[in-house]
């Protein structure tokens, strides 16, 4: 029987979720959920300073947006402190640990030795064989690993390969601090171990901490996991990635109006490929990750391809759903009050019908809402200068002529306002952009828009005349006319 996968995504809440955490944690849901296996959640709280409330729900709140669930309640690493000293107590027990008390003072010398010589090992393991009565009255030991002096750890690393360190070079690390903290290095293990993770997912920055944890599970007679350590995301350019780059929480992708199927088929590409195709379902990823085929560089983030995701996805997104998603994303807009107040079921309707040429012409959903602007203006509707620059008195007399053809008309629909319009360019000689242009400037406020008379269609007849009212030249209508 093959045994179940568990694999874990496992954050330090000291910041937001970002982008590199928003990948890692895709990639081990999507290796469990490919195999039928579950994976969990740990926060990494044990840093009581900088680890804060707002930090784990950003985290909680990030995953969801990404429609990353896990299985079962999120474990708290803090909360199982008093297993992570009860297993350094068995090491303790079983010799394969031992306590340590040095001064800050002396390890610090011991520290400038090793560097002075070169040496990679910088605790020279003065506790590790001598008799505990030695210990000085009135000073906390630190507990430490009694890590093999001799031969070789490996870690068969599922994206890096065979990884070796020969042991002489690792140190006798700290497990439990003097003041009964246990360190990561421990507490990582105990909550693997403790929870079932059978594959070890995360960031190649943790890669000699997998030779470290190794030992550990040697010590303690477990199992070790499989172990995977991804390249971090770099910058276009192949720098760290910075601010400037994308290196930010996933709320804030959020903010810029990406949608979470976008942000997830961008992040499964980062790093990972499965032939040529660019566009995956949650389906076709969940069925073709796999660890071999993470690559072994730094992934380069690059906005402009999420960008171009992001517009598929609109693009091929229904229409009342891509409404839902402009309603989920209004709270974390900063204008975002003002324009939930509007949302009538009216005026859903309408940005519904608008939908289709709308989103032809947007990349994120905060172009899609500016796109919309119109429909939702307050009247008078502000102009932009180009609109303004349109509405020379010559143009606001032809509005003005041209709403009672409008007003006439028996049926509102974009084909009867063309006929009328049509008519009316006719007999005034002029052409149909003469008309067309001023009319959009009168109706949008701006140069462009989704066509004139699809415009007139979404807005309404009482809408249109109104807007067209209040811009036309007002005063009596020229007997020729
Ligand atoms: N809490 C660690 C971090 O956020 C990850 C530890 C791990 O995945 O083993 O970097």
């Amino acid at each position: 029987m093959t045994e179940t996968v568990v694999t874990r995504f496992a954050p330090s809440p000291t910041g937001f979720l970002h982008i590199g955490g928003a990948r890692t944690a895709l990639f081990n849901w999507l290796y469990a959920r490919g195999r039928g296996g579950k994976m969990l959640l740990r926060i990494e709280d044990t840093d009581r300073e900088r680890s804060t409330k707002e930090a784990i729900d950003a985290i909680l709140d990030g995953l969801t947006w990404l429609g990353l669930d896990w299985d079962g309640e999120a474990v708290y690493q803090f909360a199982r402190v008093e297993r992570h000293r009860a297993v350094v107590e068995e090491m303790l027990t079983a010799g394969t640990a031992y306590r340590c008390y040095c001064t800050p003072e002396e390890l610090e010398a011991m520290r400038e030795e090793a560097r002075r010589e070169g040496k990679k090992r910088l605790y020279d393991g003065r506790w590790r064989d001598r008799d505990p009565a030695d210990a000085p009255a009135g000073i906390k030991p630190a507990i430490r690993l009694k890590a093999p002096l001799t031969g070789e750890t490996t870690v068969d690393d599922q994206v890096q390969g065979r990884v070796t360190w020969q042991n002489e070079n690792l140190d006798d690390f700290v497990l439990l601090r003097s003041d009964g903290t246990p360190t990561y290095m421990l507490a990582v293990v105990v909550d693997d171990h403790d929870m079932g993770v059978t594959h070890v997912i995360r960031g190649d920055d943790h890669l000699n901490n997998g030779a470290r944890q190794t030992q550990i599970y040697q010590a303690l007679g477990w199992n070790v996991p499989v172990f995977a350590h991804i390249p971090l995301i770099h910058g276009p350019d192949g720098s760290k990635l910075s601010k400037r780059h994308g290196a930010l929480g996933v709320d804030a992708y959020r903010a810029m109006g990406y949608l979470p199927q976008a942000m997830r088929n961008y992040l499964v590409r980062l790093g990972w490929s499965h032939g040529d195709q660019e566009i995956f379902s949650t389906e076709e990823m969940t069925d073709a990750f796999d660890l071999p085929q993470i690559g072994r560089s730094p992934a380069r983030f690059d906005f402009a391809k999420l960008e171009s995701l992001n517009g598929h996805y609109m693009r091929e997104a229904a229409d009342i759903d891509l409404v839902g998603e402009i309603k989920r994303v209004l709270p974390h807009l900063a204008a975002g009050a003002a324009l939930a107040a509007k949302l009538t079921p009216d005026m859903e309707a309408k940005l519904v019908a608008a939908m289709p040429s709308l989103k032809e012409r947007a990349k994120t959903l905060v172009e899609l809402l500016e796109g919309a602007k119109f429909l939702y203006a307050d009247r008078p509707l502000p102009l932009d200068d180009k609109a303004a620059a349109l509405l020379t008195v010559e143009a606001r007399k032809l509005i003005r002529d041209l709403v009672p053809a409008l007003a006439a008309l028996a049926d509102w629909t974009s084909t009867a306002t063309e006929q009328a319009v049509r008519v009316f360019a006719e007999e005034r000689g002029v052409k149909l952009g003469a008309i067309a242009q001023p009319l959009r400037a009168a109706l949008t406020g701006r140069v462009t828009s989704p066509g004139i008379f699809e415009v007139l269609q979404l807005l309404g007849r009482d809408e249109s005349l109104a807007r067209l009212n209040d811009q036309a030249v007002q005063g009596a209508v020229p007997a020729t006319a």
